[in-house]
């Protein structure tokens, strides 16, 4: 990531761009209604208002109180107001001389009146007028008033529309201000904001990097804010599961190579004693040659485990479903296990009950039943006892291995069936575990859509059962 060139991608930017953006337009806003159109606006303000004034009085002419209105409203607002009479003489306001001067209106501005009042379709019109005395335009509003005498009177309202330039120019200067404050402001704040939105972003990248080193002992931090939270909150159970894998993985190389170690120091040391000392004497080299093929025996189902492992690992097992009978799967695997019994004393009991077919897997299913059962020979001590029991049940054929031998800690039994698990001491036994057995027969089981339990007691034994969907045939 180059910083130093300018990256249009990172949140600052976007941030400040958005609110660069925001802070234009409504600069642009202010900027139409104060200066572009503020005359207009002032313009429709002051001829609302005179209107206003106009349209009361208008209303009110024939009322005791329309001459205080006249007085009141002229001398408040600020405006002129005349009554007029129809040859355009002035009749309010009067003064003492003006009785005897009789001051009427220029005929202009009153030709100019009658025709804006003939125009208009109700009593009465509002226009502008420039008159060459003063400077800025004049804004008049003129209405008839009606007697019922026959002769009308006029109402004659006028205000001078002063320059509000003095106005603009005061909002022109701080708009101005605004402007360029806005656009510090703009930049500053979302500086600001992006920092804090990105710095918890930037120091949970930097975290992960010691997950990608493979230093999984992370704790990432959380409380900036909710999004950022949950992140943290993922990665650092993506991290425990990272170590936990770890973890399994180094007592697996540790394991791997115990397993792997002894039995090959066995090899090499009996065919040394073979060349060396057993060569001539049969019994002794039978003997040895045994402990060799034996050890063998233990290094190829070790390979083979793996094999497995590796197989249902990477998604390869292929199902080949046929309908099977779980009982007689169970008799086929006992085949497997007749040196445990003659020669160690195993007593191993097959019953069943029912119709036990099940839609299976017939090599996989035998697979995972004979790693029960070895499991219950190799955690077995004194009771050499193995009972296996096939039974239809509901919708369900079950098959459980039952052994009397030292039981599964309460600590343990959930973790029995991860991969790599091996109990507390079982290796330490040198028993021949790889600590997938389980696994094995739980993927087994779940792809074929069947379902695995165990019950344990500790000194008491072990019953493991796995439960498959009865064959609708
Ligand atoms: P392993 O190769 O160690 O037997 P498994 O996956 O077959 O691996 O079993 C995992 C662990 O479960 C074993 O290491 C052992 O501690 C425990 N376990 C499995 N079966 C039994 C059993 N029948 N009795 C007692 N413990 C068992």
């Amino acid at each position: 990531m180059g910083t130093s060139k300018l990256d249009k991608r990172t949140l600052n930017f976007k941030l400040w761009s958005y609110f660069i953006a925001f802070a234009s337009v409504i600069i642009v806003i202010l900027w139409l209604l104060q200066i572009v159109f503020i005359n207009s606006f002032y313009e429709n303000m002051k001829m609302r208002e005179i209107k206003k004034i106009g349209d009361q009085l208008l209303g009110q002419y024939n009322s005791e109180e329309f001459e205080n209105q006249l007085v009141e409203k002229a001398f408040l607002e600020g405006i002129s107001i005349n009554i007029l009479d129809e040859t355009g003489r002035l009749i309010f306001p009067l003064d003492f001389f003006d009785i005897i001067r009789q001051p009427r209106l220029e005929s202009n501005m009153f030709s100019e009146l009658l025709t804006n009042l003939y125009k208009s379709d109700d009593r009465t019109t509002l226009y502008t007028r420039s008159d060459h005395r003063i400077e800025y335009p004049i804004l008049t509003y003129g209405a008839i008033l009606e007697n019922e005498q026959g002769s009308n009177y006029f109402l004659y309202i006028n205000t001078i529309l002063d320059p509000i330039d003095s106005t603009v120019n005061v909002l022109q200067n701080q708009l101005v201000i605004i402007t360029i404050l806005s656009l510090f402001l703009a930049i500053g704040l979302s500086y600001i904001i992006s920092r804090k939105l990105s710095n918890p972003i930037v120091k949970i990248t930097d975290q992960a990097k010691n997950l990608m080193m493979g230093n999984y002992n992370i704790q990432f931090d959380k409380g900036y804010y909710t999004e950022i939270d949950n992140l943290a909150e993922t990665l650092n159970k993506t991290a425990k599961e990272l170590n936990k894998t770890e973890e399994l993985r180094q007592d697996l190389m540790a394991n791997m190579t115990h397993d792997l170690k002894t039995p090959l120091t066995l090899i090499k040391s009996y065919g040394e004693m073979i060349r060396d000392i057993s060569g001539d004497d049969k019994v002794k080299r039978d003997y040895h040659v045994g402990i060799i093929i034996d050890e063998t025996d233990r290094l190829t189902h070790f390979v083979d485990d793996m094999l497995d492992l590796s197989k249902v690992q990477s998604g390869l097992i292929t199902l080949e479903l046929n309908t099977i009978d779980l009982y007689q799967c169970a008799k086929k695997v006992l085949g497997r296990f007749e040196y445990f019994v003659e020669q160690e004393n195993f007593d191993i009991k097959l019953i069943h009950s029912g119709n036990t077919t099940i839609l299976g897997d017939e090599s996989k299913v035998i697979q995972a039943i004979y790693n029960l059962i070895i499991n219950g020979i190799n955690y077995s001590n004194d009771y050499k006892e193995i009972e296996i029991k096939v039974e239809e049940k509901d919708e369900w054929v079950s098959i459980s291995v039952k052994d009397r031998g030292e039981g599964i800690p309460d600590d343990e039994i959930n973790l029995i069936w991860d991969r790599y698990y091996r109990g507390g001491k079982s290796h330490v036994r040198g028993k021949a575990g790889t600590g997938i057995g389980l696994s094995i027969v739980k993927s087994i089981v779940t792809a074929l859509g069947g379902r695995c339990f165990v019950e344990s007691e500790i000194g008491k034994g072990s019953t493991f059962t796995l439960q498959f969907k009865k064959s609708i045939s």
